[in-house]
């Protein structure tokens, strides 16, 4: 797939007269290979039509960058297409919120509101989670087994069989118990499928939810657009979470939840375990979509942000796929050296931007990153340079807490924030180390 775009960019750039003909094939190309990564039909009609105007046709003749300037430009129609323009309402730490997921059986509903709850109760927050999904035998058992596991209060019942009674129960439960974040859990599948909406609709009602997340499998080709739309029109969805981003899809179907909900992506679940949930990056993904890999320009962006005498190791720990804790700590090193600049130029590397290094919070990643390094400290070499993950055990972990006088739960934070950053850059294992002059365009 990856190959196909690169083959069209390719060939675009043999070309020695750019025309509307060979505009038009390149795109064509590209648009197969979105179809492919299921991406709408119609969305990628508009997209193509989109390019068509936008890109000129004198610039791609003058220019010798003509690879460059289409794949930047469809690179950035696909983003914008992600983009519906406003933001999702969002909780807030110590107000009530009540949250509602939506989507089919199977999709991976039961399970993200775990995750969500989870990545929020490790922030501080106070989740709950309701089950009113009474349609399923075992869905109860499910939540609360998730629930368990990760120490959440849950509410739910094996004998009612109405859902909405139970919703309302359960979030009247955690409203008085001060709970912040009531994450209410729903049924995905019924004898008719309009029976479904229409309960959808009573929930809704019933709880007044301050948000609504339709849960949607990457997986599920065209048929995202339209059910996306079917539970759009039967309640208020104001936000998506894409799933089973970990298997082969490409998730091409985000484009039309967006399209057809108006409501951005916020999350993406990347496995079944708890902490593979990661907040939603528009330009990793494309490059993903587009079969770019999220590696599109990364050996630029290296070679701009990394300083010089340091590139050659990073690069080539990274070929080993060795991204070991001191890797994190010299970039860390190098965000800070670099003052208030540090953030918006490292913030070009997958991995450092949305989660460790939000827009507007600035002061606060600062002071995260402090935080971390002050831990890392406290750590061996043999720690810094272990690529064994299972290397930090309970007694290493309560050592690095005393000696940096941090809790266990900092220290854990930051080794998974450690982690979460090496399954990112794992993905460079295998990677050819260009010479000097032999930047790829692609
Ligand atoms: P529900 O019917 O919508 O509540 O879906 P479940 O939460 O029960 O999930 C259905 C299946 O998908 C379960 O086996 C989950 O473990 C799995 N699942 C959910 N999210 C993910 C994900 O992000 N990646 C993978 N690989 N599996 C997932
Ligand atoms: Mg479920």
């Amino acid at each position: 797939l990856g190959g196909s775009i690169a083959r069209a960019l390719q060939q675009m750039s043999n070309a020695t007269i750019i025309d509307e003909k060979v505009l038009s094939e390149c795109l064509n190309e590209i648009s197969r290979a979105l179809l492919q990564s299921d991406v709408q039909f119609k969305l990628v009609r508009d997209m193509q039509a989109n390019i068509k105007r936008i890109v000129n046709l004198d610039d791609l003749a003058a220019g010798h960058n003509k690879r460059r300037i289409i794949q930047q430009a469809v690179f950035n129609e696909l983003c914008k297409m992600l983009d519906p323009g406003k933001p999702s309402f969002t909780p807030k730490k110590g107000k009530t919120s009540v949250v509602m997921f939506v989507g089919l059986q199977g999709s991976g509903k039961t399970t993200t509101c775990t995750k969500y709850a989870y990545y929020h109760q490790k922030k501080g927050w106070k989740p709950a989670l309701v089950c009113a999904d009474t349609f399923r035998a075992g869905a109860f058992d499910q939540l609360k087994q998730n629930a368990t596991k990760t120490k959440i209060p849950y509410y739910g019942s094996y004998m009612e069989s109405d859902p909405v009674k139970i919703a309302v129960e359960g979030v009247e439960t955690f409203k008085k118990e001060n709970r912040d974040l009531i994450i209410v859990d729903t049924s995905g599948r019924h004898k008719q499928e309009a029976a479904l909406f229409e309960e959808m609709r009573q929930v809704s009602e019933a709880t007044k939810p301050d948000l609504i997340i339709f849960v949607m499998d990457s997986s599920i080709g065209q048929a995202a657009f339209d059910q996306a739309q079917a539970f759009k029109q039967s309640v208020a969805v104001g936000a998506v979470i894409i799933t089973k981003m970990d298997g082969h899809a490409k998730g091409g179907g985000a484009l039309s939840a967006v399209a057809a909900t108006k409501s951005p992506v916020i999350f993406i679940g990347t496995g079944e375990h708890m902490e593979e949930f990661e907040v939603f990056d528009v330009k990793p993904f494309v490059s993903r979509l587009l079969g770019m890999g999220d590696w599109s320009g990364f050996m630029d962006k290296i070679h701009e942000v990394v300083p010089t005498d340091q590139q050659p190791e990073l690069l080539q720990k990274l070929s080993e796929g060795s991204f070991t804790l001191r890797l994190m700590y010299e970039q860390f090193q190098n965000i800070l050296k670099m003052g208030p600049i540090g953030q918006v130029v490292f913030s070009m590397l997958p991995g450092f931007s949305a989660e460790l290094m939000p827009k507007g919070h600035e002061k606060e990643s600062q002071a995260k990153i402090k935080r971390y390094m002050t831990m890392m400290d406290s750590m061996t070499n043999a720690e810094l340079d272990s690529t064994n993950p299972k290397l930090m055990n309970e007694s290493r972990i309560m050592r690095i807490a005393r000696g940096s006088g941090r809790s266990v739960r900092d220290v854990t934070e930051m080794l998974e924030e450690y982690k979460r950053l090496a399954k990112i850059w794992s993905k460079m294992k295998g990677l050819k180390i260009p010479k000097k002059g032999e930047m790829s365009a692609l």
